[in-house]
């Protein structure tokens, strides 16, 4: 039975204004984050940890900033094409393990709506775990400038070829 995994990053700005979107939960926060879509760095994380499992490129080749079609893009829709990609290649995403990391807000209370979220955008139930974390007030985490995540992902063969 063939398995891979992936890794995925991404950070995004602190922006005045607009709203925190993060594992397509709408978080209450004083600032939103500066982006093309709507800056939910977990998703984009997850997609790019789903992608590298596939040997698939990244983020930026699937859903690239300078196409209008992905303006303001819902990321739980993004991160559906995606999965459904893997199904297509004939894998089943077996784990996701993910880390958010940001000062504020804080996100404990919302982790169990970001696995609703991303479980009804397609991860298959009980298979993400997602950590908050923050960066001990160092670097641009620390001085509240933006929030960044990282994901692992593993895929397994969902047939025998
Ligand atoms: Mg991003």
């Amino acid at each position: 039975m063939s398995m891979r995994i992936g890794i995925g990053y991404d950070s995004h700005r602190f922006s005045t204004g607009g709203q925190l979107v993060l594992g397509g939960v709408a978080i209450p926060h004083a600032c939103g984050l500066k982006a093309h879509s709507d800056g939910d760095v977990l998703c984009h994380a997850i997609i790019d940890a789903i992608l590298g499992a596939l040997g698939a490129g990244d983020i930026g080749r699937h859903f690239p900033d300078t196409d209008p079609r992905w303006r303001d893009a819902v990321s739980t829709e993004l991160l559906r094409h995606v999965i459904s990609l893997a199904q297509t290649a004939g894998f089943v995403i077996s784990w996701i393990d993910s880390i958010v990391i940001t000062e504020q807000p804080k996100l404990a209370p919302h982790i169990e709506a970001m696995k609703s979220s991303l479980t009804a955008a397609g991860i298959p139930p009980g298979c993400i775990n997602i950590k908050a974390k923050t960066n001990e007030k160092m670097g641009f985490i620390g001085r509240g400038e933006g929030i960044a995540a990282q994901a692992v992902c593993l895929l397994t063969q969902s047939f025998r070829g």
